[in-house]
């Protein structure tokens, strides 16, 4: 077998000297590690930080603690699941103090910790060519992942499935989140056909190894599980050759879209066959404009390995001039936007790697500095159309709305995959990606517009069903997100698994949104993790707040 492995100890060596096991951070000066890459998001200021430098260290620390969560990069826009559990955050909802996922709570210090994987040293990649896989500790991010797997060996070079065109989280948060790009083929990072296995630290600090085969069940619920149930230290993931792929971008208007999705859906729900014109297909939506970017991919059948083309050509980075604080209204921005975006979407034939869209460098840099909030919604196929006719008639009628978003809407297509709290765990999805810039440029004033698209996506029936992506916003307050009516195959399942993992609900999160309150787990679960509904085991999630805002149910923005 041959195998070959990396590590980032040298990049990893400043970090590691500069810090200790836990650094203690006051609210006001909150560090970029407790609070989002943007620096807001921020848990409370009695949550801490562990900066283990091992895995050792790591399993120590989190069986130390009452309360953990673990953390990436912060590219998450939500601290419900990117934060602990902790005094603070129990006072702050005292309506959910009888919730089951506090009763534990010791009440602050060093109780609630937040433990960094990126200062675990150093940091492996293992390739099995053999069997096409890739070990890789969580820590290390996808972008250098995939460089790496592109230039590896002799140069014939291995690449991810599918992946999504943001690559600067870890690959243990992209799990944990179940991160996407547009395959109808190969799903998300978490699903059956590229997440083989994870390794994860358990609350007792033991390390457990889930496999399908090992673990069916358990591993069915650490494929998406928001950091609810361990510490992902490694995982392994399917690998395809690198090769030729064909992107294709067209200008068009909004309406080919709309065609395509309702066609979409017509397929699905009379031929129960998915649409190939969806598959790796992704619309860049300039709202304002009612215009599309239609992204289509073509895998080419040349690959490195049989020698037939040459190696990765350099990829020219397209510089990104940052638009200053100026731009105050959405179609200045996504006039300044649109040749940004066309750079990295325009039509070649190049590397998987560099085909398939991914942020560069300097786009990354210039969405770091430039606030914004990133929210998606998932519908399924069966009333994809239905919801999206339902939202161009809600822009019709009020116009005014359309000038709520600045940077184009991303939609895209996932397969049905098998994870428990996989948002397609029933059945192939679309997913649209939207962003609110004007809450921050007007002030932190929200931004109602964009507000009642939200309230539209969650709450009219056209788009029953909708979800909210593990990792971004959108998510209502404590006790009014009830994880029952959300996942209603599949929610006491994920609570079986969790009871058995995490008995002492030691990773909480710090919004209550994993409760099975009244639901008698201890009862209802079977051996192999299974919720046995009957009499006396009625899954619900319980401890919901009877005053609970309207749709889309924050307060936040
Ligand atoms: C600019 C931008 C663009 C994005 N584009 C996409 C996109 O195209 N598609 C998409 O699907 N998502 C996208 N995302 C979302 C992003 O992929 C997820 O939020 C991802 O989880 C962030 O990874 P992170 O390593 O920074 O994790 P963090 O933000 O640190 O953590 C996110 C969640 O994962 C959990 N977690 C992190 N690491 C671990 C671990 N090792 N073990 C257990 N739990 C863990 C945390 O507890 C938390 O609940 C985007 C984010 C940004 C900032």
């Amino acid at each position: 077998m041959k195998m070959k492995k990396m590590t980032f100890s040298m990049m990893m060596m400043m970090v590691v000297l500069l810090s200790s096991s836990f650094a203690e951070v006051s609210l006001a000066t909150v560090p970029r590690d407790l609070s989002n890459f943007q620096n807001v998001w921020q848990c409370p200021s009695d949550v801490y930080i562990g900066r283990p430098r091992t895995i050792e260290q790591l399993q120590t620390l989190v069986k130390q603690a009452k309360h953990v969560r673990a953390n990436g990069l912060g590219h998450s826009w939500n601290t419900q699941h990117f934060c602990p559990a902790s005094a603070q955050s129990a006072a702050a909802a005292p309506e959910a103090e009888a919730n089951t996922i506090f009763t534990s709570n010791g009440g602050g210090g060093k109780d609630s910790v937040n433990v960094q994987l990126r200062t675990i040293s150093p940091k492996q990649i293992i390739v099995d060519e053999e069997n096409l896989t890739v070990l890789v500790d969580a820590g290390v991010k996808t972008r250098d992942l995939l460089n790496y797997l592109s230039e590896f060996g002799d140069g014939s070079g291995y690449t991810l499935p599918a992946f999504s065109w943001f690559i600067d989280q870890t690959i243990g948060g992209a799990v944990a989140t179940g991160t996407h790009g547009s395959s109808l083929e190969y799903g998300s990072f978490s699903s059956e056909k590229q997440l083989l296995g994870v390794e994860m630290v358990l609350a007792n600090g033991t390390l457990v190894n889930l496999t399908p085969d090992t673990h069916p069940q358990l591993m069915r619920a650490a494929r998406v599980s928001a950091g609810r149930l361990g510490v992902i230290t490694k995982v392994k993931l399917r690998l395809v050759p690198e090769m030729r792929v064909r992107r294709e971008m067209n200008d068009r208007l909004q309406s080919v879209m709309f065609n395509a999705i309702n066609e979409g859906q017509r397929l699905w729900n009379e031929e129960g066959k998915l649409s190939p014109a969806l598959n790796e297909t992704q619309f860049l939506w300039w709202i304002q404009q009612g215009r599309v970017f239609h992204v289509q991919f073509e895998r080419l059948e040349a690959t490195r390995q049989d020698r037939s083309k040459a190696e990765r050509a350099p990829m020219v980075i397209p510089q990104v001039p940052n638009p200053g604080p100026l731009i105050l209204q959405s179609q200045g921005f996504s006039t300044f936007l649109d040749p940004a975006i066309r750079s990295v979407v325009s039509t070649s034939v190049a590397e998987a790697r560099d085909s398939f869209i991914t942020m560069t460098e300097p786009l990354y840099e210039m969405h770091r500095v430039n606030m914004y909030d990133q929210y998606e919604i998932s519908v399924p196929f069966s009333t994809m159309g239905n919801c999206f006719n339902g939202l161009r008639d809600l822009l019709r009628r009020n116009i005014a709305i359309s000038q709520s978003f600045f940077s184009p809407a991303l939609v895209r297509f996932v397969s049905q995959e098998d994870g428990l709290l996989s948002q397609t765990e029933d059945g192939p999805r679309l997913y649209i990606n939207i962003e609110d810039y004007l809450f921050y440029v007007q002030g932190r004033i929200i931004n109602t517009g964009f507000k009642q698209v939200m309230a539209y996506f969650r709450s009219d029936e056209r788009c029953a069903g909708s979800r909210l992506h593990w990792g971004k916003a959108g998510w209502p307050d404590a006790g009014c997100w009830d994880g029952a009516e959300e996942y209603p195959n599949t929610w006491c399942d994920f609570g079986c698994a969790a009871m058995a993992l995490d008995p002492k609900n030691k990773f909480a999160d710090s919004g209550a949104v994993f409760s099975w309150q009244g639901s008698n787990l201890e009862s209802c679960c079977s051996a192999e993790h299974k919720y046995q509904h009957g009499p006396g085991c009625q899954c619900q999630a319980g401890g919901r707040r009877s005053d609970c805002p309207a749709a889309p149910g924050y307060t936040n923005r």
